[in-house]
């Protein structure tokens, strides 16, 4: 996220918690782009409530990863930068923190018109700026198109809003094309493999427009398939993370590839990086963990490591054509 633009952490809003709930420990958790705010936060919620301050240091990348251990020696946990999720049982003791961007949209969305060939464009973005949906909305009304901001699955706290594991705000409706409002490709990408539209990229930090542009990671995702043909043992990896944890689909997993006469052994850890596998030496990896890894860390894995999808190629089960982002469905 852009150093310059300026994020709404509601301190107010939390030492008005802090305060309400006359809570003695509290834990701040943020994700790696806000870390370094982490200690002017923190003094001044100590400072106007007397509170002891606890700051996570895990990597955190998304809603599905509370800092479990922290919560546990806190009475609230402050988590930053997400919208939550469906399954949070933890979600008594734990605010999240959205970080909205004040950002203005409307000049990038102006700027995406002309690039907008269909009529009904559907509109997605990431939570810091899903309430400046409704503007982009306007911009592109004023223009005569139609605009939809789809409710997603019941993982997606806001219409529109996509997750690097859930576009189902994007497949709700049949639109003409996506117009994607944020400065990340991930999203994007997903949601062009996810229905085969054409998704632009409004980035309203560098008003800017870039095309979602999935070739390049097609050929990265087939090089790791085609790698893994031959595999005949797979380490299929599950996090413990709550809102990561797969364990029923890594057992299908495993019974898939028992049933084509491979070796498949399910792997537990936490987080998941490619020296937490280095030891295994197994011909291929499947990760149900964030479905960003094996797209995000493509090539630094000791061996290939597939989304189940690839997987499912790799032994036959689907087809090539049938290849897009792994996703977390919700209900
Ligand atoms: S699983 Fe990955 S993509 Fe999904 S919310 Fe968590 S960090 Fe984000």
């Amino acid at each position: 996220m852009s150093e310059g633009e300026a994020f709404d952490f509601q301190i107010d809003r939390i030492i008005t918690i802090v305060k309400d709930t006359g809570a003695k420990v509290i834990g701040l958790q943020f994700p790696e782009g806000f870390k370094r705010r982490s200690p002017g936060i923190g003094s001044k919620i100590e400072d106007e409530t007397g509170v002891t301050v606890l700051i996570s240091g895990n990597p955190c990348f998304g809603a599905c990863d509370i800092d479990v251990a922290l919560v546990d020696n806190v009475e609230v946990l402050f988590h930053f930068g997400h919208a939550p999720l469906d399954d949070n049982a933890l979600s008594r003791k734990v605010y999240f923190i959205e970080t909205r961007s004040d950002v203005d949209v409307k000049a990038v969305v102006e700027l995406a018109v002309p690039e907008l060939k269909g009529q009904k464009i559907g509109l997605i973005t990431t939570v810091q700026h899903v309430h400046k949906l409704k503007d982009a909305s306007l911009v592109l009304k004023e223009h005569g198109k139609d605009c939809v901001i789809c409710t997603g699955d019941s993982k997606i706290a806001y219409p529109g809003q996509v997750l690097g594991c859930n576009f189902s705000a994007a497949r709700n409706e049949d639109c003409d094309e996506y117009l994607y409002i944020g400065s990340g490709q991930f999203h994007p990408l997903g949601v062009s493999l996810a229905t085969k539209k054409h998704v632009l990229i409004a980035d309203p930090f560098v008003n800017e427009l870039r095309e979602a542009d999935s070739s390049k990671v097609l050929r990265q995702r087939s090089a790791v398939i085609a790698k893994s043909l031959d595999a005949e043992s797979f380490g299929i990896v599950v996090s413990s993370k709550p809102g990561q944890e797969r364990m029923k689909l890594a057992e299908e997993l495993k019974k898939m590839a028992k049933k084509h006469g491979k070796d498949a052994y399910i792997l537990t850890m936490d987080l998941v990086t490619p020296d937490q596998l280095l030891q295994f030496k197994m011909d291929a990896f499947v990760n149900t963990a964030c479905p960003r890894i094996a797209v995000d860390e493509v090539g630094r894995f000791n061996a290939p490591m597939l989304t189940p999808l690839e997987f499912e190629i790799v032994l036959g089960e689907r087809e090539w054509e049938d290849l897009y982002f792994d996703e977390i469905a919700g209900e």
